[in-house]
């Protein structure tokens, strides 16, 4: 079974509970010797590692590790502090933004996001992709493509995250928010719309992208009932 670790609480001297989700669902295992280096399980210490696990029942409340080959690790050579603030940031909103039970249903784009994150070390647009689809599978899907009020294509004049989408001229009204610019628009659209994690943050600009990265992190604060803990470390660091 494929699982991606989200956390490992330490257990006994050397053992380690971790949660993990599989394409299906969301489990919890005991995992013997995790935190010996020198242990076959030793690659599981690490969330959002990636492996291929067995389980077997034993004389304990949580299913026991039988055996694991791993077949991603986030870690690598040249880790900055980005990098890292982003593995956290992934992980914490795995853990905090989905109910234990329905966490498996990100499975595919967590999949994804740290494979990007790895090869690409792209950490604003692969952060911003992940928070746009967070958004839709937890059922807060923004409006992009047509007026969020009236369902208009045509004359688009701002974008409401408090309304879920692009507002049209005539169901304006002067008390919404009007910040974006057009090319932000677009590229909050593009973000939206993109299904995996294609779009580079190279072939934008920079301050557009860290707009709409604090946008998002606002939204999913308030649609999700949730503050973040990691992101000052990458706003703030360089
Ligand atoms: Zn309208």
């Amino acid at each position: 079974m494929k699982i991606i670790v989200l956390s490992i609480n330490p257990y006994k001297e050397k053992d380690g509970i971790v949660r993990a989700i599989s394409e299906n669902e969301s489990l919890t295992f005991l995992a013997r010797g995790i935190k010996d280096p020198k242990s076959k399980n030793a690659a599981l210490n690490n969330v959002l590692t990636i492996a291929d696990i067995e389980l077997m029942d034993g004389n304990f409340v949580h299913p026991i590790l039988k055996s694991s080959k791993p077949l991603f690790s986030p870690l690598k050579v040249d880790m900055d502090a980005k990098y890292l603030a982003s593995l956290m940031t992934i992980d914490e909103m795995m853990l905090n933004l989905f109910p234990e039970d329905e966490q498996q249903v990100m499975f595919e784009k967590l999949e994804k996001a740290v494979n990007s994150l790895k090869t690409t070390n792209d950490w604003l647009m692969t952060l911003l992709q992940f928070m746009a689809h967070t958004v839709k599978m937890g059922g807060f899907q923004l409006e992009v493509n047509q007026c969020v009020l009236c369902g208009a294509t045509k004359n688009i004049v701002t974008f409401s995250f408090s309304d879920g989408g692009f507002i049209c001229e005539s169901c304006y009204q002067p008390e919404m928010e009007k910040d974006l610019t057009k090319e932000q628009m677009i590229l909050l659209r593009k973000i939206v719309n993109c299904p995996d994690y294609r779009l580079k943050s190279s072939d934008y600009k920079n301050e557009d992208f860290l707009l709409l990265f604090g946008k998002f992190s606002q939204y999913i604060e308030e649609a999700f009932g949730y503050h973040f803990k990691n992101m000052r470390l990458l706003i703030d660091s360089k």
